[in-house]
């Protein structure tokens, strides 16, 4: 695979439009080039979730300070490709300050008081850039997913309220922050260090290494934990200390006592050079995901209380994607990708027809062979499906089933863990309550069947019966369950084969489903 480079807008905008027409997901990672090992751990990320992978490279001047270093930020395009080519992104979009900023461009985006604040307050300005370049950017390439590195802490609050506040259609990933070897958060501005420098740049993260050593012996008065880090600084005269200040990572106030997901936050001055870096604080032993999450999983409680008129389906849906549990799953491995809520609003007008639900792993949920985005699609998957269930074509399928691709559905990648499931399981749960008058569910293949009884109906994996040995005799089989969150109703489950299993058919079930209300 080639990396294509982009230079204008008009061709981002094609290759994007191409990628989604070919239903594949796209994942943009953001960055101002001189790349290094923070970078391309963002993209890796990207990969992982997504199909398509675009890296935008552009040095935006609309976030630099009239004294600032837009002029001489470092710029290396040739290696910047080469490395991205090497991690296989599918499009590097390098365009040209004109071409974003176009003669009259008069718009900007501003961010509101949490852009005040630390970095917003020693460079006014900066964020109104950072937003307006990103949406433009995400209005022009459109991914399912943005990723950005908690190095930029604050950075990473701003987009989300950005996103938040303005609906904006995508999903934003945080990757912890890339070292050196001595600790020194990796930066592109690392460069302008000369060697007496660089050594002084270790003190930002030294001290906000002391200030968790403090914190996981039991310190946990932020006073102290401050006092500690500006007594790290004070060891290095040529620092000149911008903030160390430590703050709730929701509205970034500061605290007075800091507890797991509390955020420390230094920017200090080395000669012309600005370096910043920050720290969550976590329990002893927590993985950098997990503190992410802790972070990013603390919400402002603003919009919580007050009345929502959203419809239903729209309430689930902003719920499931802002769900703390699926924001660790989306800091640590898998993102959610595809729920039932997605296209309910759109395919079932209404959810009291639907009788059945169907489980399949690995269904087409996300391709161009899912009929929920191509309704002209046909696969195996499909015409196999329609023969079990009785149904003649995806039009009658939906006027009495739902597909949800099991768990699995709610992840991209191969290997899900048993965590990201229980979380999935957990929406799936809520999903299935919209459904009125869900009769039925049925499970297609070993592995929906085992997601289904393990993480749906909680059964321990010990008293599992074998998939094959369940099936042997009649290719089928039934059970009736109680279900506690579906209003206590009797549901009845048909375990069958995955409709693409080769060597076993399960017989049709349309007589026992019985479709009709
Ligand atoms: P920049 O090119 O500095 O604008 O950074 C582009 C993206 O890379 C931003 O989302 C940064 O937060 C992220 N990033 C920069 N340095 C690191 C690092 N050391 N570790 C993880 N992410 C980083």
């Amino acid at each position: 695979m080639s990396t294509r480079w982009v230079f204008t807008v008009s061709e981002m905008i094609s290759f994007a439009t191409e990628t989604r027409a070919q239903a594949k997901s796209l994942a943009l990672v953001p960055t101002m080039g001189a790349l290094h090992e923070g970078h391309l751990s963002l993209v890796r990320k990207a990969k992982l979730q997504c199909e398509v992978v675009v890296v935008s490279i552009f040095v935006n001047p609309m976030q630099f300070g009239p004294t600032e270093d837009f002029a001489r930020y470092p710029r290396d395009p040739e290696k910047d490709f080469t490395l991205l080519q090497s991690s296989k992104v599918h499009a590097v979009f390098a365009p040209s300050v004109a071409e974003v900023f176009p003669a009259g461009f008069s718009t900007s985006v501003d961010p509101g008081p949490i852009a005040t604040v630390l970095e917003g307050a020693q460079r006014p300005g900066h964020f109104r850039g950072v937003a307006t370049v990103l949406l433009r950017l995400l209005n022009i390439v459109r991914p399912d997913v943005a990723v950005f590195g908690q190095k930029d802490f604050q950075q990473v609050v701003v987009i989300r309220h950005l996103v938040e506040d303005l609906n904006l259609p995508v999903r934003i990933v945080v990757c912890p922050t890339v070292r050196e070897a001595d600790g020194l958060a990796m930066s592109s501005r690392n460069a302008y260090l000369d060697a007496r420098d660089r050594r002084a740049a270790v003190l930002l993260s030294r001290s906000l290494k002391r200030a968790e050593e403090m914190a996981q012996a039991g310190e946990t008065d932020t006073q102290r934990l401050l006092a500690e880090m500006h007594r790290v600084f004070n060891a290095e005269p040529s620092l000149q200390l911008d903030y160390a200040t430590i703050v709730d990572p929701a509205k970034l106030e500061p605290v007075a006592q800091a507890v797991p997901g509390t955020v420390a936050l230094v920017a200090a001055r080395l000669g012309t050079t600005r370096l910043i870096d920050n720290l969550i604080f976590g329990p002893p032993g927590s993985t950098p995901d997990m503190k992410l999450q802790l972070a990013l999983s603390s919400r402002a409680p603003d919009k919580e209380g007050s009345a929502d008129t959203r419809p239903e389906i729209e309430r689930l849906r902003i719920k499931i994607e802002n769900c703390r549990d699926c924001a660790a799953v989306s800091s640590i491995s898998l993102p959610p990708r595809e729920f039932l809520v997605k296209y309910l609003q759109r395919d079932y007008p209404d959810l009291g027809s639907t009788r059945v639900l169907v489980i399949g792993g690995c269904a087409p949920m996300h391709s161009a062979a899912s009929p929920y985005s191509h309704p002209e699609a046909s696969s195996l998957f499909f015409i196999r499906l329609y023969d079990l269930l009785g149904v003649r074509d995806f039009t009658e399928f939906k006027a009495h089933c739902v597909l949800t691709d099991a768990a699995r559905c709610h992840a991209s990648g191969n290997r899900v863990d048993e965590r990201t499931l229980e979380y999935c399981a957990k929406h799936l749960r809520e999903e299935l309550k919209l459904f009125p008058n869900l009769r039925s569910i049925v499970v297609l293949g070993e592995y929906a069947y085992l997601q289904f009884l393990r993480h749906i109906l909680g059964r321990e994996r010990a008293n599992i019966t074998r998939f094959g040995e369940l099936l042997k005799s009649e290719g089928w089989a039934q059970e009736t369950v109680r279900l506690p969150w579906q209003g206590e109703r009797d549901v009845r489950i048909f375990y069958c084969y995955h409709p693409t299993f080769e060597s076993r058919k399960s017989p049709s079930l349309a007589a026992s489903l019985d479709l009709k209300p």
